[in-house]
């Protein structure tokens, strides 16, 4: 007669460092898009100074409507990404490359 279970505590065991079921932001974000490591291409390329007249690479570092793109997004370092920006304004001005599409 004495089956019964009797409810030690109103709640079942719970660990004593209850906290935050598996946090959504990891310490590294890797999400369905795996984020490989991004190189700076005039670095990979050994490219000095960003020359304003290969135009065509630089559009590869502007979006369709004429933005550049930034560093972040490329992963284009700091010194190039300076010197990018002024090569894509050069280009802009001797209108190589857009200052915003039509
Ligand atoms: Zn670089």
């Amino acid at each position: 007669m004495a089956e019964q279970e009797a409810p030690s505590s109103p709640a079942p065991a719970v660990p004593a460092t209850s906290s935050a079921p598996a946090s959504s932001h990891g310490p590294r974000r890797r999400g369905a898009f795996a984020a490989r490591r991004k190189v700076c291409r005039f670095c990979a390329e050994q490219i000095r100074e960003v020359d304003w007249k290969q135009f065509q690479i630089l559009r590869t570092f502007t979006t369709e409507r004429g933005r550049i793109l930034s560093g972040r997004v490329t992963g284009t370092c700091a010194k190039h990404q300076r010197q990018l920006a002024r090569a894509v304004k050069r280009a802009r001005f001797i209108a190589l490359l857009p200052y915003v599409a039509n």
